[in-house]
Parts: C-alpha cells; sequence; structure tokens
C-alpha cells in the first residue's frame, strides 16, 4: 500500500530561515503551500517574490484588522519595541490553521529556530505560540525538530524526522552554509522587515494608539507617510513632505478622514487624526499645514478643508513652520 503524500502549510516570512524550513521539506515527498501575512507593519510584496523563489504555491492572506486587536493587548507582552512576538506568531499559526483544515492539510511548519531570539524561539515559547494557537502537535519546525518532541506527523511516519535538522542558538553559520548549498543568495535579515521593532515607527504608533484607541489600519498606514504633529485637543495632524507623500495621505484618508491644504498657494496635504476633532486643534492644523504651504509669509491664510462630502475654509493667521516644531512627533 502507498502512503499518502502529507501537506504541510508554511508560514513564510520572507527571511532566510523560512526559506530554508521550505528547502529542508522538499527534500521528502510532501505537498507544500506556503502562507504570507500582510498588515500595516510587515509582509508587503512578498508572496509572488517567495512563491517564485520557492517553486510552491503561496498565499498572501491580509491580517491588519486582527493583528491590530492583538496588538492592544498581546497576551504575552511586548518584546524589546512594540513586538508582540509570541501572539503574533500565534496568530498566524492559528490563521494558518484554518488554511490547513480547509485545504485538508496534516500539519504547519515554520522557520523557527531553538533558541535563536530571546523572546519568541525559546523552548517553553514555541510551547506557548503552540497552545496560544489552538494547534498543539501540528507545528513542525524543520530547522530545529530534532531537538524539540516529535509533531503528530512525524510520529505518524507522514514526514521523516531522520532528515530534518538540530540547528540551535544565535549563530547563522548552519544556515548560510544551507543558504549556499541550495543558492539562496538573497534574503533579508530576521525581523528586519517588521515596523513594531523600529523606534521612529513605534514612537508615533504610541502616541496614535494613546490618541485614537479605535484607531483602524487604514490610521496605522497613514502613520507611514509626512510629518506628525502632536495636537494639544487630543488629534494628530499629517503633513506630506513631497508629492508622493501628499497622494498617499490623501489617498488613504478617502472620505473618511479631514483633508487640509491651503488654499491659494502651492501646498502639502495634511490629514487630522484622531478621536477629538475639536475647534482649536482643527485651526491649529490648519496653521500648521499653511505654514508648510508657499503662502506669503504674512497676513492671514485661506485653507480649504473637506471630508467626505463637506467642505469649508478656514482663514488663518500665517506662522513660520518653526512654530510649530515642538509639536512634531
Ligand atoms: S518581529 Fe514583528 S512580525 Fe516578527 S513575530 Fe515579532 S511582531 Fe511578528
Amino acid at each position: 500500500m502507498t502512503q499518502r503524500k502529507a501537506r504541510g502549510i508554511g508560514l513564510l516570512s520572507g527571511g532566510l530561515d523560512s526559506l530554508l524550513a521550505v528547502k529542508v521539506l522538499q527534500e521528502q515527498d510532501l505537498e507544500l503551500l506556503g502562507i504570507t501575512f500582510t498588515t500595516p507593519f510587515f509582509g508587503r510584496n512578498m508572496a509572488s517574490r517567495t512563491g517564485r523563489l520557492l517553486g510552491i504555491p503561496v498565499l498572501s492572506v491580509d491580517l491588519s484588522e486582527k493583528h491590530l486587536e492583538m496588538l492592544r493587548k498581546p497576551v504575552y507582552g511586548y518584546g524589546s519595541r512594540m513586538n508582540p512576538c509570541i501572539d503574533c506568531h500565534a496568530l498566524m499559526l492559528r490563521e494558518a490553521g484554518r488554511v490547513m483544515e480547509r485545504e485538508n492539510a496534516d500539519f504547519l511548519f515554520t522557520g523557527e529556530v531553538l533558541g535563536q531570539r530571546p523572546m519568541s524561539q525559546r523552548r517553553d515559547s514555541l510551547r506557548s505560540v503552540e497552545k496560544l494557537s489552538g494547534y498543539p502537535g501540528r507545528v513542525l519546525r524543520p530547522l530545529s525538530a530534532r531537538l524539540l518532541p516529535p509533531t503528530i506527523v512525524e510520529m505518524e511516519g507522514l514526514v521523516d524526522r531522520e532528515k530534518l535538522l538540530d540547528i540551535h542558538g544565535r549563530s547563522r553559520k548552519r544556515q548560510e552554509a544551507l543558504a549556499a548549498h541550495y543558492g539562496i543568495t538573497e534574503y533579508p535579515q530576521p525581523g528586519g522587515g517588521c515596523l513594531l521593532t523600529k523606534d521612529g515607527f513605534v514612537r508615533k504608533l504610541k502616541e496614535l494608539l494613546a490618541r485614537y484607541p479605535e484607531a483602524t489600519p487604514r490610521e496605522v498606514e497613514l502613520l507611514k507617510w509626512g510629518r506628525h504633529f502632536a495636537l494639544p485637543g487630543g488629534g494628530m495632524c499629517l503633513v506630506g513632505r513631497n508629492r508622493s507623500d501628499n497622494e498617499k495621505l490623501e489617498f488613504l484618508a478617502g472620505k473618511h478622514l479631514m483633508i487640509l491644504r491651503a488654499a491659494d498657494f502651492p501646498s502639502p496635504t495634511g490629514v487630522m487624526l484622531g478621536t477629538v476633532e475639536s475647534e482649536e486643534d482643527l485651526a491649529l492644523a490648519a496653521r500648521i499645514v499653511a505654514s508648510y504651504s508657499d503662502a506669503p509669509r504674512f497676513g492671514t491664510v485661506r485653507v480649504a478643508w473637506k471630508k467626505g462630502e463637506e467642505s469649508g475654509f478656514l482663514a488663518e493667521q500665517l506662522d513660520e513652520k518653526e512654530d510649530y516644531r515642538g509639536l512634531l512627533i
């Protein structure tokens, strides 16, 4: 009797380890499907590149809403910045698990390496991730599998444990040797792409969530563009630095957020963010936007605003942009 091929669903971060996990499993007769997740913090444009590189189908899943919800209160807290790595891995495995069930697959796999990262790849963290994901015993880590308890597919003989690896610790030597062996030459640094590990972005994100707790992925995405000003009434004002910022800000604000622009002179685009749109904040935002416009530096300036179908003008005193430096986040 021929044994059926086991089917595995792999979480692909785009980093070397997840690529190697696929390569190691491709040494066996298995059916593999990759998943990449996108959120405002990581994962854009990865699916097609990794799919091409590995020669397997890759599914791209938008996890933005669920990830942002988890980020507000992660069960296992944050790493050194605002990175909730254990909860993040668990969430991705949970979502991949749904795909596993839907596709009638047998196991999940990741490129995690035991002991490689202080928070998320300790032995107990790997267990916590599995437990939190709801798929204990179903998560295979091909790069460290021989140092971990056998998973169900190994015990059932669907995956040959002997062909899996025993990589451990922070050294990258074995991964580099494997990359050379498999001819993988270009790959991003591990964790390098996640904005939740970047100080500048995290500062803005904390400010946004404190001022606007119900912020959606749209507002988070906006944080990537323009200058950001914290307004005293609880709002935030974003001001484009160049044409591409202006276009992005306007596109993302759409009909949902207030857009400001000096009416009669070349002007950057401003967007108001926040729960409280106080009159004072709005007037201040209009002055900030005008101060970055080409309006002559005296007298008052007309600032046009629009939100959805509504629009109007404000007349504001023109100040120097240096006056607002203290509000920059
Ligand atoms: S570094 Fe970012 S993407 Fe990676 S597990 Fe942590 S939170 Fe998730």
